[in-house]
């Protein structure tokens, strides 16, 4: 991760095409595209990475995960289990239709707790989302299990997991409908994008026609098509979806380069008793564009992390102090910050988080440091970083385990 390191040939060629015919839109226009559909070409490509029926894609990975909630029929006062850890947009996009998030501590997976998942269930429950972060995932049979018990929507959100898998499964195509972001740091980038993955024909057709306007795609005159129910804008422009189709052809490659140097860092890393990683369920497989490790305690994390950054290690990130991926920082959620009148269901259903403490969320990722690992390194880069890292890591737990 992230993809465009390794931008060439193969996205240039794509992109190309589509400005030699002009068509930057992804429907219609048939006759001027001279057989260039980028769009629907990386949807039947997704499919095959996926190993699922079908693909819709749309303009980002936060519109992904809205048109999913949406194609599933999540709305109105509806509750959202979702984890402390996860990127903005989990609950952003929850919000954007009105609905409520419900957010529960995260395990040593860094991902959502099972037991925490059941214990948030009441009566306005509608879907759990689980999202798979930093490459890895949460126990998925046993969250599976929970929805069915309770007969609930189950989301998988992906978009930091692309190329890892679950006993076999590619993450993203598990749960009931999954979601993938191609925005410009994720592993496969075509700058802004996102896809929306199901083996259920509902909600793709859900997804199809609700990310262009209700639409219902029937025929080959976009003026003449139908609309059965509201829909929005969130379709994905040609020349993005170009750059993605070179991508995800490449997504082989890139996952074997993140193993590699991930392997390598860890090597060092392992060799330091103090340090733990985090733990990938049984019949998992990371897609290694991170690693994730625990230390001793807050204090060793943040020493680490400043070492870190004054030695050059850069894309390590102590997601305690960061803004934009744990509850701690999420003042403007607390506070329902909105531009606009949110309705009272929700504001009702958000005043637990004025109080609500998440202790055990907060040790893990108080200890968490996660490292991005990059696909553009040479072998004598990854080796200088994991030594580096690895006397970084040994010094600040031998100095604090004297005291
Ligand atoms: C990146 C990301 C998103 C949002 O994707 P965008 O394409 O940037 O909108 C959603 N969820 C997770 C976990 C992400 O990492």
């Amino acid at each position: 991760m992230p993809g465009f390191e390794l931008f060439g040939d193969s996205e240039r060629k794509e992109v190309n095409d589509v400005l030699d015919n002009g068509v930057l839109m992804r429907y219609g226009f048939d006759g001027m595209r001279k057989g260039h559909w980028k769009a629907k070409e990386l949807e039947s490509e997704l499919c095959k990475t996926f190993n699922s029926e079908y693909v819709q894609l749309v303009s980002s990975g936060t519109a992904a995960v809205t048109v999913a909630l949406a194609s599933a029929g999540v709305g109105a006062g509806d509750e959202v289990i979702m984890p402390t850890f996860t990127f903005v947009a989990s609950f952003e996009a929850i919000m954007m239709l009105g609905a409520i998030p419900v957010l529960v501590d995260i395990d040593d997976t860094l991902t959502l707790d099972p037991k925490a998942v059941e214990a948030a269930i009441t009566s306005k429950t509608k879907a759990i989302m689980v999202v798979q972060m930093c490459g890895s995932m949460g126990d998925m049979d046993a969250l599976r299990a929970v929805c069915d018990s309770h007969d609930l929507i189950f989301i998988e959100d992906a978009c930091q997991a692309i190329g890892g898998t679950y006993k076999g499964q590619p993450l993203g195509s598990i749960a009931d409908i999954g979601c993938f972001s191609f925005d410009f740091v994720k592993t496969i980038t075509c700058g802004e994008g996102g896809a929306v993955v199901t083996n259920n024909k509902d909600y793709y057709l859900n997804a199809d026609h609700y990310s262009d306007h209700g639409h219902d795609h029937v025929g080959n005159d976009r003026g003449a098509e139908t609309h059965p129910f509201l829909g929005y804008n969130f379709r994905i422009s040609e020349l993005n979806a170009a750059v993605g189709l070179a991508q995800v052809r490449r997504l082989p490659e890139f996952i074997q380069i993140q193993k590699k140097n991930y392997t390598i860092i860890r090597e060092a890393l392992s060799q330091i008793p103090e340090v733990e990683f985090r733990r990938v369920p049984e019949g998992g497989e990371e897609s290694y564009a991170f690693l994730n490790f625990f230390l001793p305690n807050l204090g060793i994390a943040r020493k680490v992390s400043e070492a870190f950054k004054a030695n050059g290690i850069d894309a390590c990130f102590h997601y305690y102090d960061n803004n934009w991926h744990y509850i701690r920082k999420w003042d403007h959620l607390k506070d329902l910050k909105s531009l606009f009148p949110i309705s009272s269901e929700v504001r009702e259903g958000l005043k637990y988080l004025k109080t609500k403490t998440y202790s055990q969320s907060d040790a893990y990722i108080a200890r968490n440091l996660s490292c991005l690992i990059k696909l553009s390194w040479s072998e004598d880069e990854v080796r200088d970083r994991a030594n580096a890292m690895a006397n970084i890591v040994s010094e600040a737990c031998s100095v604090i385990s004297q005291d």
